[in-house]
């Protein structure tokens, strides 16, 4: 789920590694390793914490001279943050670093004590590295003992293995990122890009039932034991895609950066066939997981009153394993910004199974989505560092409305207009800092808050909602504003915050009463509008109006920083919210 960086090459490992680490760092993690291996020597070094915590360990050591190495970043799915559980782990001659869960660990873990052998970690990892070693011992045949081992294995892996007596490093994945790439006279895995960026442009994917071989003189991806020809890529991401520039944190960057991705996204889409044609289904499910599966709530208003397509929207975790009823006219829309969410991957593949179509709306390219779907809708968002999305949710929005345009059966020249003009509004919206500062000082000291909304403006809420969770670590709740009195109006307080969102013409004097309600119970009213003449609140923020199919685009970036700034001023760990990881490759 975390991170993983192997080099092997002319220059010493120990820098290189290091720095991967770091890049790797916004992912979240618990605790770091790293292995340097020379022909007599594998060395581990590990610790619990930051990174700096474990350069600071490694400089106050005397090292090997090393060339090549592995390191990983562990965000613990099995066993407790301590340094036995941390990567790397060792088992007689491998060292391996895992990223992922091994679902039979426990089984696998038994049958192996009953025959003798010891562990000294929690982990699922260290099973993986005890099968290996002991295939191993058995012929000496590397390439056999791993895929001994990978045919016991069920979950998820990407691992970097380094084997006492071998001068290479071997890589294999399954449902987990690893790329291998490819520098002059060195080479590397990783499980981002983001780590090896500073060395190296190209690079090449792993595929499933791949074994990778590194060695000084090059790579050779292996499949049932034949060489295969792999294409060499060639990424366009720089070093400034992935540092923080002037700004304090990536959120606040990313958010800043909305304008821009925006039109890069609508030069990509507006003018151009997407590919898909909507007309043939009768249905759609939308799933995906957080932030991504809130974009595809706001899809589901756009297709459903626009496009007149039933659309239903479900969390993927649920989906993979619940009874769905397809027809032969169903599509399923996948969104994911990492295109490697876990359970997200699960419900494409379910589909797939069924026979069913597939659109995968995803930022990065070279994901597991990316390449099994069967259409797909890249956003333009660029590297996203921060883990609470938000320029990449924008773009999901945007991308859905753009879907929507595109199967609309009416005249949608006045509409491709108005969408041309988002980016310039967004820089409206997005100018208004001071006002968002000083909402976000006042809710900053409440524990509980609330979002009201209906249609498209619950939606929303649902999001900004999130968000606070996410970074301010606020508890906060989203409700259909017309539900709230069934119930939940009980938790309303003297001076409890509510955000009202409120840019549906339709239904706005219904959500008003709703804010009058909450308001003579003491809340203390925050109204997002694009109405200006709809009666201030506590706090109004009015933002442009624009049609229905892009108003979300403009309300949510007020959210975002609003949280943003919550976070700031109760000292939130912002890029890196505790227990958070940004692509949930796991279950
Ligand atoms: N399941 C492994 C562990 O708990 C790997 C976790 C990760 O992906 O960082 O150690």
């Amino acid at each position: 789920m975390c991170g993983i960086i192997g080099y092997i090459g002319k220059n010493s490992p120990k820098e290189i590694l290091l720095d991967g680490l770091k890049n790797l760092e916004y992912r979240g993690y618990d605790s770091a390793g790293i292995a340097l291996r020379n022909e007599n020597d594998v060395q581990v070094i590990k610790s619990v914490g930051k990174i700096r915590a474990l350069e600071e360990k490694i400089n106050d050591m005397e090292l090997i001279k090393a060339n090549m190495g592995i390191a990983h970043t562990r965000w613990a799915t099995h066993g407790k943050v301590t340094l036995e559980n941390a990567h790397p782990q060792q088992a007689g001659y491998i060292t391996v670093v895992h990223n992922g869960i091994i679902e039979n660990a426990n089984e696998l873990r038994e049958n192996l004590i009953k025959n003798g052998y010891s562990f000294y970690s929690n982990t699922d990892t260290e099973v993986v590295a005890v099968l290996l070693n002991k295939y191993y011992e058995e012929d000496k045949d590397i390439l056999k003992a791993i895929s001994q081992t990978l045919s016991v294995l069920k979950g998820s892996y990407a691992l970097g293995i380094l084997v006492k007596d071998i001068d290479k490093i071997y890589a294999v994945r399954k449902n987990s990122p690893l790329i291998v790439g490819i520098g002059s006279d060195e080479y590397f895995i990783a499980s981002d890009i983001a780590a090896i960026i500073n060395y190296t442009n190209k690079y090449l994917l792993l595929d499933e039932d791949e074994i990778c071989e590194l060695s000084f003189m090059g790579v050779k991806v292996f499949h049932n034991g034949i060489i295969v020809n792999k294409e060499v890529l060639t990424t366009d991401l720089i070093y400034e895609d992935t540092s923080k520039g002037k700004y304090q944190h990536f959120m606040l960057k990313e958010i800043m950066e909305e304008p821009d991705v925006c039109s890069k996204t609508l030069d990509k889409y507006l003018d151009n066939d997407l590919l898909i044609d909507l007309s043939k289904y009768e249905e759609i499910h939308i799933v995906a997981c957080g932030s991504a599966m809130y974009a595809g709530m706001v899809g589901k208003s756009l297709l459903e009153e626009f496009a007149s397509i039933k659309v239903d929207v479900e969390c993927a975790s649920e989906y993979r394993y619940k009874k769905v009823f397809y027809n032969k006219k169903t599509l399923v829309i996948l969104i994911s910004q990492s295109g490697e969410t876990a359970d997200t991957i699960a419900a494409m593949r379910k589909a797939k199974e069924n026979g069913i179509d597939t659109l995968g709306i995803v930022n990065v390219k070279t994901s597991t989505i990316a390449r099994e779907a069967l259409y797909k809708l890249f956003i333009e968002a660029g590297p996203e560092i921060a883990v609470a999305t938000t320029k990449a949710y924008l773009l999901q929005v945007l991308v859905l409305a753009l879907l929507t345009i595109k199967a609309y059966n009416k005249d949608v020249s006045s509409l491709m207009e108005e969408a041309r003009k988002l980016p310039r509004l967004l820089k409206e919206v997005l100018e208004k800092e001071d006002l968002y500062k000083e909402i976000a000082r006042t809710i900053c000291s409440s524990e509980d808050i609330f979002f009201i909304g209906r249609g498209i403006d619950f939606s929303i809420s649902m999001e900004g909602s999130l968000k606070l969770k996410e970074v301010a670590y606020i508890h906060s709740e989203a409700y259909q504003a017309g539900e709230l009195k069934h119930g939940t109006i009980s938790l309303i307080e003297e001076g409890m915050p509510v955000f009202s969102i409120i840019t549906d013409e339709d239904i706005k004097d219904k959500t008003l009463s709703n804010v009058i309600e909450v308001k003579s119970r003491g809340a203390k009213i925050i109204l997002i509008t694009n109405d200006d003449k709809i009666e201030k609140q506590d706090f109004t923020v009015v933002v442009p109006k624009v049609n229905k199919l892009f108003q979300a685009i403009l309300v949510v970036p007020v959210l975002q920083l609003i949280a943003y700034y919550t976070a700031l001023y109760r000292n939130c760990e912002i890029d890196k919210p505790k227990n958070l990881a940004k692509s949930v490759t796991v279950e």
